[in-house]
């Protein structure tokens, strides 16, 4: 638990900021706890999307370009 998830679940931070901060952070946060910030934020952004009406394939869609990007970005730092 980190100070960007416990803004986040106190609704203290929107996800978007979430993100810029784990942008920002994630170099100093493992791995676990990077996945487990990016699910609060997928939830966050899963309230906010269903209100606009967003599909749910769309939104996998999503997920999963996510996932590989921060994937990515582990790599490019030196993660495993
Ligand atoms: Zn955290």
């Amino acid at each position: 638990m980190c100070l960007i998830c416990v803004d986040l679940q106190k609704d203290k931070m929107t996800w978007k900021e979430a993100r810029s901060n784990l942008n920002e952070s994630y170099e100093n946060l493992d791995k676990e706890h990077i996945l487990e910030l990016l699910t609060l934020i997928w939830d966050k952004q899963d309230e906010e999307q269903k209100s606009l009406d967003f599909s749910l394939s769309e939104l996998d869609y999503k997920r999963a370009k996510e996932y590989e990007e921060v994937m990515e970005l582990w790599k490019t730092y030196g993660g495993d």
